[in-house]
């Protein structure tokens, strides 16, 4: 999906929820749009300042939260020790670079469903656990990574 119909799909489900669409909000969105780096907030606060100026981090980390709580964007991963996040909303993998933490999204059909094979998903899970959603990351080196390693 282009931006301009991403950023049209986001004021709508602002209208929807009542959530005022100001400037602010809007420049934060579409710099997460057009980031394919899963940045952390603190990236993504150096790069709405260059357009906001004024904008503080505790504002950045205010607004990153609302729109998490609403589903607006994604958080990639629990357990990387920083928050990283997204606006791709269609299911997707990761790959991860163990060197560089580099994070890219792997195409939809980049892993054969043989590929999450190893250990299998569908035994139930021990009593009283509840699954919201499977993540699958992919684990190795980028290309910029691989060269250095040779
Ligand atoms: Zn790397
Ligand atoms: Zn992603």
């Amino acid at each position: 999906m282009e931006v301009e119909q991403r950023m049209e799909w986001f004021r709508d489900r602002c209208t929807a929820a009542g959530l005022p669409c100001t400037h602010q909000r809007q420049v934060l969105y579409r710099a997460l749009l057009e980031a394919t780096d899963h940045p952390s907030p603190e990236a993504l606060y150096d790069r709405v300042r260059r357009e906001i100026p004024s904008i503080s981090l505790g504002t950045v980390y205010r607004n990153i939260r609302t729109f998490l709580d609403r589903g607006l964007i994604g958080e990639v991963s629990l357990h990387h020790g920083s928050l990283r996040l997204e606006a791709n909303n269609q299911p997707h993998h990761h790959f991860v670079c163990t060197e560089c933490r580099s994070m890219f999204d792997l195409p939809v059909d980049a892993l054969p469903v043989d590929a999450l094979d190893p250990i299998p998903f569908r035994r139930p899970l021990p009593p009283g656990f509840r699954v919201n959603r499977f993540i699958v990351e992919a684990q190795g080196l980028c290309p910029a990574c691989a060269l250095k390693k040779n």
